[in-house]
């Protein structure tokens, strides 16, 4: 059996360092201790507790950016008001 039979694969704004692949493959059971391999080249990355930060991290951030780049795109778009 292969390993991909036990293993999710998702995608994170963190590279890997060999290919620069962004999907990643981790355990089903996502155990904050397992370590997240790069679906490609299977090269270690980081463990998923550190991947999950950086997933909760991105989603607030990308938010806030969108947000803001609404503003600005109104106040450019509207310059007669
Ligand atoms: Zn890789």
């Amino acid at each position: 059996m292969s390993v991909s039979d036990f293993a999710e694969e998702f995608r994170m704004d963190k590279s890997c360092p060999n290919c620069d692949s962004h999907l990643m493959r981790v355990s089903q059971e996502k155990n904050p201790d397992d370590k997240v391999f790069c679906a490609s080249c299977n090269t270690y990355v980081c463990l998923y507790r550190e991947a999950e930060e950086r997933l909760e991290n991105d989603s607030k951030s990308e938010k806030e950016e969108l947000i803001e780049r609404v503003t600005n795109k109104d106040f450019k778009e509207n310059p007669d008001l």
